[in-house]
């Protein structure tokens, strides 16, 4: 919605019907200090005018008594701990004209029973009364139309029932008029300015939120960028910078936690011929296959990657040289009796694998892990391809 557009300069109600709905909700409904306010500012204001009633207007205290303290002081009191409760937000409009009416009838009944001319001191009070009318501010027709009904009850009921003095009834309607005139203006610019401030509160929360938005696409392509500097795109395995990651954090002091760690090289035998035979193409097909079967012949906690070339590496955390040869000849089968589809042409193919494996705590760089695999594949291709070649400390060369 591009709150920016929206025109108050003739009207004070927002076109968009959802806006002026969330508007409503907001100002009126989820506004609970203003109206408790005026309806506990009400009840105590028509309490404590029961002093008049006491001094001067002796003659009507019953009723008095009866209207303020069993008629709208617990109607003003209970609806201002109703205030906030689902009731009052289903029926807030007809609570606060039922509210305003009977406070205000309750004074006309009052200044309409009392003796001349005492009455004219009610006029205060039932200017009061026109208070509860700018409950409704943002439904200016409604708070307006019941202020000015107020108005001319006031008036019927002083010439109708009582005998004010003519200064007297001039001085109040005086007053009374220009207290609903000011009441309008006072409303309508307050009602203005909440309403720009509403427009500009949700201008901003629509800026954060696409804001919010926007860093968070940035987030995904930052992580998606970085899955990807980390992902080989041919095979879709890890490739040889997460992998170097990887197993230098493995090697780190203390990291293995008494375990013993593996590293296994994979070659694949004669891919050159593939690729002479089949063309390029159908070696990255071929390639894929074979990684496939890698990535799914190692165990979870395993990290397959592709090293190089045609050239993989597996580390395995915690595996012992027997289950490394155990996986590695699995491997190595399966690869064998796999039938690799490149195009149409099926293509039968055999890998060389050398592993190392590191006792628990024990020492060693890097550089060294891979050159132990790296020679120990070597002797596999040496040997004839087809084999698999473990590094060993005794020889310096490969016992399996
Ligand atoms: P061996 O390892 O058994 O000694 O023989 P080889 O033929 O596999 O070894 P060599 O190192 O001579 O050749 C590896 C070939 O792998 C050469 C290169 O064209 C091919 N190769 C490396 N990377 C890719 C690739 O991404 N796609 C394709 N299609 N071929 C690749
Ligand atoms: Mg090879
Ligand atoms: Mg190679």
């Amino acid at each position: 919605m591009q709150f920016e557009n929206c025109d108050m300069s003739t009207t004070l109600k927002f076109l968009d019907p959802g806006l002026e709905e969330a508007y409503i909700q907001e100002a009126v409904l989820n506004n609970h200090f203003v109206p408790r306010l005026i309806y506990l500012g009400g009840a105590f204001l028509y309490a404590i005018f029961f002093m008049l009633d006491m001094f001067f207007l002796k003659e009507i205290l019953r009723y008095c008594v009866f209207i303020r303290f069993f008629l709208v002081c617990p109607l003003l009191l209970s609806i201002y701990f109703l205030i906030g409760s689902p009731i009052y937000k289903k029926h807030h409009t007809a609570i606060s004209v039922i509210a305003g009416f009977v406070s205000g009838g309750g004074l006309l009944f009052m200044i309409a029973n009392a003796p001349s001319p005492a009455e004219h001191l009610y006029y205060a009070g039932l200017m009061l009364c026109c208070l509860f009318y700018y409950v409704f501010q943002p439904r200016q027709l409604l708070s307006n139309s019941l202020s000015w009904g107020m108005f001319f009850l006031y008036i019927a009921v002083s010439l109708a029932y009582t005998e004010v003095p003519g200064a007297i009834l001039l001085n109040n309607l005086f007053i009374f008029f220009f207290f609903n005139i000011g009441g309008m203006f006072a409303c309508y610019a307050m009602e203005l300015t909440q309403r720009k401030e509403f427009i500009h509160k949700c201008t901003m929360e629509d800026q954060s939120y696409r804001l919010y938005q926007a860093l968070e696409e940035v987030d995904g392509q930052r992580e998606k960028a970085e899955r990807l500097s980390l992902q080989d795109p041919l095979t879709g395995l890890p490739n040889r910078r997460h992998f170097f990651s990887v197993l230098r954090e493995a090697l780190e002091p203390g990291h293995r936690d008494g375990q013993e760690l593996s590293l296994m090289l994979i070659d694949i035998d004669y891919f050159k011929e593939v690729n002479d035979q089949l063309g390029h193409m159908a070696g990255d097909e071929v390639l894929a296959i074979v990684a496939h079967i890698i990535g799914d012949s190692v165990r979870q906690c395993d990290t397959a990657c592709r090293y190089g070339g045609e050239e993989f590496a597996v580390l395995l955390p915690g595996a012992s040289s027997q289950t490394v040869e155990t996986i590695g000849r699995r491997l190595m089968e399966k690869i064998e009796s796999a039938d690799l589809l490149a195009g149409r042409s099926e293509v039968s193919l055999t890998v060389s694998v050398g592993f190392v494996s590191l006792s628990p705590g024990s020492k060693i760089s890097i550089e060294e892990v891979i050159g132990r695999a790296d020679r120990a594949l070597y002797e596999a291709k040496n040997s004839g391809r087809n084999q698999l070649r473990m590094w060993s400390s005794d020889s310096h060369g490969c016992c399996v």
